[in-house]
């Protein structure tokens, strides 16, 4: 394991100013806190946090990464807390550690290889400061160089998600070495014959070639030293991993893959770019169909280079790029242009435009660089400010969705699945109640609650901010009121007919429906319900000889004695009939919720307040205590902004519990002798006390009756509600919630 003063000397050896007492307490406090823990290999596992550390001086990096890194994992295993990292190192240091202990739980989301392109960009948008990806990666290169420990089972889960996301993450980062070992790490792990294959293949290659790199290295330079070109030529084998690739890619085999070897040659100027090319095309036959100039048409990203593959010194084919040393730095240069460029290759079309984004990022980037600020300056002033117009959040599961900001739960529940959306009735973020128009945060756990009688409300529409879920409102709210609407219409209908003496019947209805310019009969009731068809002109649609009475022969036996206004009924009061008293039983003295501390008066939201089985949220009124609304309550909109006044509480009831809860229900029937009577009736013979009943006679064929009724739960609101839609004088039943 490394000492206190190697690691402190690595550092020195590109940082003279380092804070070394800053080290030595890091180096101590990590080793403290991590204790006697080991790591699967039976090393300390203050060996691992060290190890990253050490991979980082590789990269040069300043003393805040170097520290960030040795505790980057102390707030999640051991007892240490920001706070304490705060008082100790200060802020910049604690609000790295804290950022990479954000981003470790992500490590525990099951990851699909086509999210993988999402979770990048949250990893992107999470770590705000770049100095929070480089320690990440440094910490994953670490575990993948040490993945034999690692338990077999999760071996290929860590592997996938390092191909998927960290390798190409380091290389859009310029980090083309630590890119190139992540990926060879990976692709050992997941295909081991085929890594083998092609290490000893490329072995073979070299043995039977000799030192064919340094050869043709050193020709190239002589003959372009000769020509009064001042190069330098750099050459390599190509990684496992991008033969692979390669062989993938065009569906070739190894024998007649001509890229093994990849060189590049650096010049002083443009004009020296297209001499070398000459001189080179001169010495060697080129292959045909594989130069390309991207320096008088660079690549968006700036890519400029000129790319030959030719015949070289041993009839071997080489790649060559060609270009100056200013190109050269834009393609090496930490985060690197030329990374993005092969990025980029997958990925046309839609990702465009943030794609786009991230060239103007990287090139503002390169700027700074360039602008001689110095390495800590500019990582601690480099926000990542790509993907920042987007949100992503997870599913309980650990799906990722990803959303436009400011979109809400609503728009989330319509991108997990329509039915979600139409269903959605309350939801939870992060596991705390929440409502629904609450705006999403990056990586919020969103579970929503869902309820097979719910219809999406209306104002739906205005509050969510994706087409997708404004489209699903549209048309569900559309259909379910249409259907509610021809319902009610049927059941008009039914009874105008009765009332003139015709017969109702499709043949009937089929008559009439054209005669009403209409294209079917269900959209003939939806007229009716809405009023927009008089029932007179219904009837006589069908029969056309059918004249109407007159409107003083029309009974109205029941209807309310003021037809427009309400009239209402306390408990006991006559009207032909009597609301009947009731199952006497004790009342709610207290209102049993759990979670609340102290004194504070709780009572009810008014207009049908919440009932056990309600999922419940309190409301805090300063000097007027918690008001109990049920979740999927619109009142709570009202409360969004003020997030310190939701309590989180429960109900306090036992299932033997003879407490009643007041809740509130909306019920149209028929107009017909004795249908406000039936309705009290099947309310009485379930048990449940009627409080009180305002009504409206709305037209000659119904009446919507608002009735407070006392239940002992949500399930015996249900299934009175349920008993109610069941009669036939009855057309609809719904539930309000203040
Ligand atoms: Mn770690």
């Amino acid at each position: 394991m490394m000492r206190q003063y190697e690691l402190v000397e690595r550092v020195r050896r590109y940082n003279p100013k380092t804070d070394e007492a800053l080290l030595d307490r890091a180096y101590v406090y990590a080793m403290k806190a991590h204790g006697s823990q080991l790591r699967a290999s039976g090393d300390p596992y203050f060996s691992h946090p060290l190890e990253v550390a050490a991979i980082l001086t590789d990269l040069k990096l300043d003393d805040a990464t170097i520290v960030a890194a040795l505790l980057h994992d102390t707030i999640e295993d051991t007892d240490a807390t920001k706070p304490e990292i705060e008082r100790l190192f200060g802020h910049q240091i604690a609000t790295l550690v804290e950022g990479l202990t954000k981003i470790k739980k992500l490590d525990l989301v099951s990851k699909q290889a086509k999210q993988a392109e999402n979770l990048r960009k949250l990893l992107l948008a999470i770590a705000d400061d770049v100095r929070v990806l480089l320690v990440k990666l440094a910490d994953r290169l670490h575990n993948m160089r040490t993945l034999k420990w690692v338990p077999p089972e999760k071996r290929d889960r860590v592997a996938q998600e390092t191909l998927d996301i960290y390798a190409p993450l380091a290389g859009r980062m310029g980090m083309q070495d630590m890119r190139e070992e992540l990926e060879d790490l990976s692709f050992r792990q997941l295909s081991p014959e085929a890594y083998e294959s092609i290490v000893s293949r490329v072995s073979e290659l070299r043995q039977r070639n000799g030192p064919l790199v340094e050869e043709i290295e050193r020709e190239l330079s002589a003959e372009l030293s000769r020509r009064g070109i001042n190069a330098e030529v750099k050459g390599r084998e190509k990684r496992p991993y991008s033969i692979w690739r390669k062989m993938e890619r065009k569906a070739i085999g190894f024998e007649q893959l001509s890229d093994i070897y990849g060189f590049r040659v650096i010049v002083d100027s443009v004009e020296d770019c297209y001499r070398a090319l000459g001189v080179i095309h001169i010495k060697w036959p080129l292959v045909p169909g594989r130069f390309k100039d991207y320096i008088s048409t660079p690549k968006p990203n700036d890519y400029r280079s000129l790319h030959t593959t030719l015949i070289g010194p041993r009839r071997q084919r080489v790649e060559l790029q060609i270009r100056t040393r200013d190109m050269e730095e834009i393609a090496e240069y930490g985060i690197a242009a030329h990374a993005l460029y092969k990025d980029d290759k997958g990925a046309q079309g839609p990702m465009l435009s943030n794609e786009s984004r991230a060239y103007a990022w990287l090139r503002k980037t390169i700027e700074n660089l360039s602008q001689g600020l110095s390495p800590e300056e500019f990582l601690e002033h480099t926000k990542l400010e790509l993907f920042h117009d987007q949100v992503f959040c997870f599913t309980p599961k650990g799906r990722l969705i990803a959303l436009p900001r400011k979109a809400t739960p609503i728009d989330f529940a319509y991108a997990v699945h329509t039915d979600i959306g139409n269903t959605a009735i309350g939801c939870k973020i992060n596991g705390s109640v929440a409502p629904l128009v609450s705006e999403l945060k990056n990586g919020d756990e969103v579970e929503i609650i869902t309820s097979k009688a719910q219809t999406p409300p209306g104002a739906w529409e205005t509050i969510a901010v994706t087409g997708k879920a404004r489209a699903a409102v549209r048309r569900a709210t559309r259909a379910a009121v249409r259907a509610q609407y021809a319902g009610l219409g049927r059941k008009i209908a039914e009874r105008a007919f009765a009332r003139a003496g015709k017969t109702f019947s499709d043949d009937a209805m089929a008559k009439a429906t054209p005669r009403l310019a209409r294209p079917s009969a269900d959209d003939v009731f939806a007229a009716v319900g809405r009023g927009e068809i008089k029932t007179e002109d219904l009837v006589r649609a069908a029969y056309p000889e059918w004249t109407p009475p007159r409107p003083d022969e029309q009974a109205a036996t029941e209807r309310a004695p003021n037809g427009e206004g309400w009239f209402e009924l306390k408990r006991g009061q006559n009207l032909k009939f009597k609301i009947p008293e009731g199952i006497p039983g004790p009342r709610l003295d207290a209102i049993p919720i759990r979670g609340i501390k102290g004194d504070l008066p709780v009572r009810f939201a008014p207009h049908g307040g919440a009932v056990p089985g309600d999922r419940i949220v309190g409301i805090l009124t300063p000097g007027e205590g918690i008001t109990i609304y049920p979740i999927q309550s619109k009142a709570l909109q009202n409360f969004e902004d003020a997030p310190e006044r939701w309590l989180d509480v429960r109900w306090d009831v036992d299932e033997l519990s003879e407490g009643r809860f007041p809740a509130q229900i909306v019920v149209t029937a028929v107009n017909a002798p004795g249908s406000l009577a039936q309705v009290a009736t099947v309310i009485g013979d379930h048990g449940a006390n009627i409080d009180g009943l305002k009504m409206r006679s709305r037209s000659a064929d119904f009446t919507e009756m608002v009735i407070d009724i006392e239940v002992f739960d949500l399930r015996h609101l249900n299934t009175i509600v349920s008993d109610l839609k069941a009669r036939a004088v009855v057309s609809s039943v719904e539930r309000i919630n203040g």
